[in-house]
């Protein structure tokens, strides 16, 4: 039995689907990214943005400043661009260089056209149940679990890593479908202890091979959310060679999450756009 979940095929489905939205609506989102430095990752992140902007139909501007720029001329620009009604969606590319206060800078941003769901007011929607803009990679891999139609109800799922941007949005996700929801980090003694009880486990910590079999239960649903690269080669926080052997389906890296993450950037920049023009989502 083929237990491999292919996200690149769940986000390709998304992305036919947003396109032909956006044809039939006849309208042209704009997505505008800000990147500060040139940090080699950060390039490729945006020029994958750019590249799936184009295949559905989002117009893409890149704004890119020296990382000599100050943080207030970062906020003038992200103040012009909550103004240009022509701009629907904006992304500052994180990690910032040091002295930059992300926070500081990114809540700044409109919340309506906030696509990476960071503003502190997108995250009391999250938390508090209201509807608005969510965190990409937390959207993409809910948006896995229902093709794949894992149930959620009841389940033990647990989170490795308590990030802004991928854990801690995760745990309101989860809570919202009613499963029941631990969280290890760093800090946890023992994490094998927690892991090992998981119906779900979902893994987000940035170290290769963190996961290995015997800390998983036969049937185990993993989403390995880490991007490592190992002797030139990319992989995830999984072992997934063997853990792969004990999962009932099991995310591969890449071509898991990596690419709900964008697809779901997309549906993001749709939503911002219905949210500020006042169309109702369906
Ligand atoms: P992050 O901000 O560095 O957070 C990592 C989290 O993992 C922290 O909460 C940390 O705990 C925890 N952690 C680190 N080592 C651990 C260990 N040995 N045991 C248990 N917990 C541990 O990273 P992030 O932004 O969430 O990203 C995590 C990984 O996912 C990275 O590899 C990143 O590249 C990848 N990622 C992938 C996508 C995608 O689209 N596929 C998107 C975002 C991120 P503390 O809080 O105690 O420090």
């Amino acid at each position: 039995m083929n237990n491999i979940i292919d996200g690149k095929l769940i986000s390709s489905v998304i992305k036919t689907k947003l396109k032909n939205d956006i044809e039939l609506y006849r309208i042209n989102p704009k997505l505008v990214v800000i990147q500060v430095g040139d940090n080699s990752a950060s390039n490729i992140y945006v020029r994958n943005k750019k590249r799936a902007c184009e295949e559905v139909g989002i117009l893409f501007d890149k704004i890119k400043f020296p990382d000599t720029i100050s943080e207030e001329m970062i906020i003038e620009e992200i103040k012009r661009l909550n103004d240009d009604d022509e701009v629907n969606g904006i992304i500052v590319q994180l990690p910032l260089p040091k002295g930059l206060n992300a926070a500081r800078i990114i809540n700044h941003i409109d919340p309506l056209k906030d696509v990476d769901g960071l503003t502190y007011q997108n995250v009391g929607n999250l938390v508090l149940d209201n509807d608005g803009l969510i965190s990409c990679t937390p959207l993409g891999i809910m948006e896995l679990l229902s093709a794949y139609n894992v149930e959620l109800e009841s389940k033990n799922v647990v989170i490795v890593g308590r990030s802004n941007l991928v854990g801690k949005p995760l745990i309101q996700l989860f809570l919202k479908e009613n499963a029941t929801v631990s969280v290890c980090h760093s800090k946890s003694y023992d994490i094998k202890k927690y892991t090992k009880l998981a119906d779900i486990l979902v893994v987000a910590a940035g170290h290769p091979n963190l996961i290995t079999k015997d800390m998983v239960k036969d049937d185990v649903v993993v989403i390995d959310v880490g991007i490592n690269k190992e002797e030139g080669t990319l992989c995830g926080d999984v072992d997934f060679d063997e853990v792969s052997k004990k999962a009932a389906l099991i995310t591969p890296v890449p071509g898991g999450v990596g690419p709900m993450t964008v697809a779901c950037l997309l549906k993001n920049v749709f939503k911002a756009y219905k949210m500020q023009k006042g169309i109702e989502n369906e």
